[in-house]
Parts: C-alpha cells; sequence; structure tokens
C-alpha cells in the first residue's frame, strides 16, 4: 500500500515533467475505480495547463488553470511518466497525455484508487475537508500531541495511527517513530510525559523525511514515480525484526500484536 512517503516521492517524482505542460488528451479507459470517474472530467480538464503538484495527506492535488485534480492512488496504483505512445499494458486505467508528448499514466491493479476533479478550493472537497494535520507541517507539534493524548486510554502506537489525528503515520513508521522516541508502543497515550511528546513529534518527521529521502519503502513491488525502488527498508530498526539484534543495544527485538497490526520494539532501548 503506497504510504505518505511513497506518495511524496510520487509528487516528486512526477512534478518536472507536468508542471508548466498542458493536458492535449484525458483518456479514461476505465472508469470503475474506487469512486467512479466522472464522464465530463475528461471534457472539463481538456486544454488546461498544470500549474502545480501538490499533496494532502496521500491525496496528489494536481492543479490545473481552473480547478485540480484529486487522485489517490489507493492499495495498489502508481504513477508514471512515459512517452505517449508507450502500448498499455494490463490496469494502465487513465492517461494524461501532455503537450510535450509525455502521458502521465495511472496504473491500479485493484482498482481502490480514485480521481475527482473539483473547481474552487479543493481543501473544502468532502474527501479533504476533514483529515487531520500533516505530520510533516507546522500544526503537527509538541503542543498538540501533548493535547490529543491527554485522557486517552489507548495505546501510544494507536494514536500515532489514527488518521483523525494526524494523518500518513503508516504501521511501518509509526512502529519506527516509537523506536526512535525510545517510547514502547504499548504505553498508554495519556501516560506520555511532555518531553516524550516532543521526541515523538521529531521522530515521526525525522522517520518520514527519510523514508522520503529515499524514496518510500518498497515493502511489494511498488516503484517511485521514475521506476526506481526504495531502499528504506534496508534502514528499518524494528519493522520485521523481531528475534534479531537491536542495531543500537543488541537486544532481541520483540513482535506483538496491537489492534490487528504487527508491532516491533526493542525491549532495552523503549520505555515501559
Ligand atoms: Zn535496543
Amino acid at each position: 500500500v503506497p504510504e505518505l512517503p511513497e506518495v511524496e516521492t510520487t509528487r516528486r517524482g512526477i512534478e518536472p515533467a507536468v508542471v508548466g505542460r498542458r493536458i492535449r488528451h484525458a483518456h479514461v479507459h476505465e472508469p470503475r475505480l474506487r469512486w467512479p470517474v466522472e464522464r465530463t472530467l475528461v471534457r472539463r480538464i481538456k486544454g488546461q495547463r498544470i500549474v502545480s503538484a501538490g499533496r494532502r495527506a496521500k491525496y496528489l492535488l494536481i492543479g490545473l488553470e481552473r480547478g485540480t485534480l484529486i487522485l489517490h492512488l489507493g492499495m495498489s496504483g502508481s504513477l508514471r511518466v512515459l512517452p505517449a505512445n508507450t502500448p498499455r499494458v494490463a490496469h494502465d486505467h487513465i492517461d494524461l497525455v501532455l503537450d510535450s508528448g509525455a502521458a502521465l499514466r495511472f496504473n491500479d491493479p485493484r482498482r481502490f484508487g480514485s480521481l475527482h476533479y473539483v473547481e474552487g478550493d479543493p481543501l473544502t472537497h468532502k474527501l479533504l475537508a476533514r483529515l487531520a494535520p500533516e505530520p510533516l507541517e507546522a500544526d503537527f507539534n509538541t503542543d498538540y500531541l501533548w493535547r490529543i493524548t491527554r485522557k486517552r486510554r489507548v495505546p501510544i502506537k494507536q494514536l500515532l495511527m489514527d488518521g483523525h489525528r494526524v494523518v500518513g503515520v503508516g504501521n511501518i513508521y509509526a512502529n519506527e517513530a516509537l523506536f526512535r522516541a525510545r517510547v514502547k508502543p504499548t504505553r498508554r497515550a495519556s501516560g506520555i510525559t511532555q518531553a516524550e511528546a516532543a521526541a515523538l513529534v521529531r521522530a515521526v518527521r525525522a522517520t518520514l523525511r527519510m523514508a522520503i529521502r529515499v524514496g518510500g519503502t518498497t515493502l511489494r513491488d511498488y516503484v517511485g514515480a521514475d521506476g526506481a525502488p526504495g531502499y528504506f527498508r534496508q534502514r528499518l530498526h524494528v519493522y520485521e525484526r523481531e528475534g534479531r539484534a537491536c542495531r543500537r543495544c543488541g537486544a532481541l527485538i520483540r513482535q506483538l500484536t496491537q489492534g490487528h497490526r504487527s508491532t516491533y520494539y526493542c525491549p532495552q532501548c523503549q520505555k515501559s
């Protein structure tokens, strides 16, 4: 599943090839995505220039002169920039043919992705309007994390992964950030100290930034927009390392299950 770092990597990958280009044609070969692609979309975006390539949570926001394309990669989606005459392969559902001769091509085997076109402020669209703060933006900070953990009995890891509190902190990133902050994942959120909240904010940001820098995690067959695989996986400290030695202290990494998701931690480095 493409996580926030993969989506950000995709955004950075496509940005130089699409911004400033005009959409010559759009082809929707398969409109039956998570939500059907509106029939009028092709006509409404044709001829518009792409003015920006942004992101909110795991949505890519492709800004046009008169509106915005809101694209979600779903469970298995990917975007590639390639010559427009490149033959389609299975699950290539959408092409935006640009005036450069390139196409932005959306492939999605499981079709949980989506594409919408909106005019006006895209952040007021129903998919985006109620999203929690971005982990890499200023509104996710120590005060905020401190406030949302008060009186919460839920384990800190589950709170970090709650998309209503902060977006885009998937299982891998929550595990790694908790290791980095030296906080045991099963700790009750309300028991986190202010210093630990500060450490967690720094850890979440550092973990996501590192993943973005190395191009996402490539847990399955995901490749970045330029086709390059990610290398974040080689840098993991705890995720899927149960029974192996902690890179920091040598203790054996442990695994348990929280909310149907696997949790990994170092019993020595992470305070309970
Ligand atoms: Zn350790």
